[in-house]
């Protein structure tokens, strides 16, 4: 029986392509700067960001990491979402190894932050306060695309007020296809951007952070200071170059895919899709019964993650007869419920 993850779209395996371009990788030594793929890749994640420079990092959680060092000194302040995952999701990063302290508030049900709160925020130019010195948003945040108009917003307050603007993108190309959009049209709204190669896009490892020349010779250093600073890391590379050159455009089929279990799973009276947004739907089940609803498919074979609300997320690897599976199941837990209760 084949298993459904449907944990998150990490789970991936690497393409035959990827496999294929990893075998035959030039590679040399990327910390001295000599790996001609990696090079190439992040020749290619600047170019497609819209930035001067990139920087090939282990995993998001580095990059955003990186980026908040990179953008702030000891004693400074970074305002983000709440549930943001470079502040609730990434072990206090930011805090423990960069000194900089994380300023949250709740996000606003469409992901964004409410700019006049931000701006209220802000702390003024006094001892008492730690320095806010950067914005960092997410797109898409949990499956949810910020609007352009709001970048734009956000962008303009980031400018009147000095602060830099960074965006976790680690699903920024799930962004991009939902909107039409080539991906620098939303990048060039920010000063430094991640974008992550191992989700949707179904590389094995890896992210890139993107921004300005300077701004990424800094991040290079920190790279080499937190242990990121890897060697013929080409082999990840390659597969990196085969998911952003190869696999973007795919993301509309998880879109889509995400939207058709959702309908699906909302005929289901006992359940409430709380949420559906690009490859993401979070689903809620009449008397607090997520657990047993989980435990129920992963005995056979079907994988969910969720708190409060259970989170499904369509990849490469789920079909659409996959789904039709989810469905099958997902209805005989009730029916079954209902003869026994
Ligand atoms: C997954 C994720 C990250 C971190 O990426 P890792 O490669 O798992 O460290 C950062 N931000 C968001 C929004 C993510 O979903």
């Amino acid at each position: 029986m084949k298993i459904i993850d449907l944990r998150s779209d990490t789970v991936t395996q690497p393409t035959p392509a990827m496999r294929s371009a990893m075998a035959e990788a030039v590679v040399g030594d990327d910390v001295y700067g000599e790996d001609p793929t990696v090079n190439r890749l992040e020749a290619l994640g600047a170019e497609l960001t819209g930035k001067e420079a990139a920087l090939f990092v282990p995993t998001g959680t580095m990059a955003n990491l990186l980026a908040i060092m990179s953008h702030c000194d000891r004693g400074d302040e970074y305002l983000c979402g709440q549930e943001a995952h470079c502040y609730r999701f990434e072990g206090g990063g930011a805090a423990v190894l960069g000194s900089v302290q994380p300023q949250p508030l709740e996000f606003l049900p469409d992901g964004t932050l409410d700019l006049n709160r931000v701006a209220r925020l802000i702390k003024p130019d006094d001892p008492h306060f730690a320095r806010t010195r950067l914005l960092c948003l997410e797109n898409s945040q949990g499956g949810r695309v910020l609007p352009l108009a709001y970048l734009a917003q956000a962008r303009e307050l980031c400018d009147r007020q000095g602060l830099g603007f960074h965006l976790d993108g680690a699903r920024v190309a799930n962004a991009a296809v939902h909107l039409g959009v080539p991906l620098e049209t939303i990048t060039r709204q920010v000063d430094s951007t991640t974008l992550c190669l191992s989700k949707g896009l179904g590389a094995p490892a890896g992210s890139l952070l993107c921004g300005s020349r300077e701004f990424v010779a800094k991040a290079r250093r920190w790279r080499k200071v937190l242990g990121g600073g890897m060697r013929q890391s080409g082999i990840l590379a390659a597969a990196g170059i085969v998911a952003l050159t190869q696999e973007m455009p795919r993301l509309a089929v998880d879109h889509e895919n995400a939207r058709l279990l959702a309908e699906g799973l909302a005929t289901i009276p006992e359940l409430e899709v709380v949420r559906c947004a690009t490859n993401m739907l979070f689903v809620r089940v009449s008397g607090g019964r997520e657990g047993e609803l989980t435990d129920w498919l992963k005995q056979r074979g079907i994988l969910l993650a969720g708190r409060d609300a259970l989170r499904l997320v369509t990849h490469r690897d789920v079909a659409r007869e996959d789904l039709e599976r989810v469905l099958r199941e997902v209805k005989m837990f009730f029916y079954t419920m209902e003869k026994f209760v």
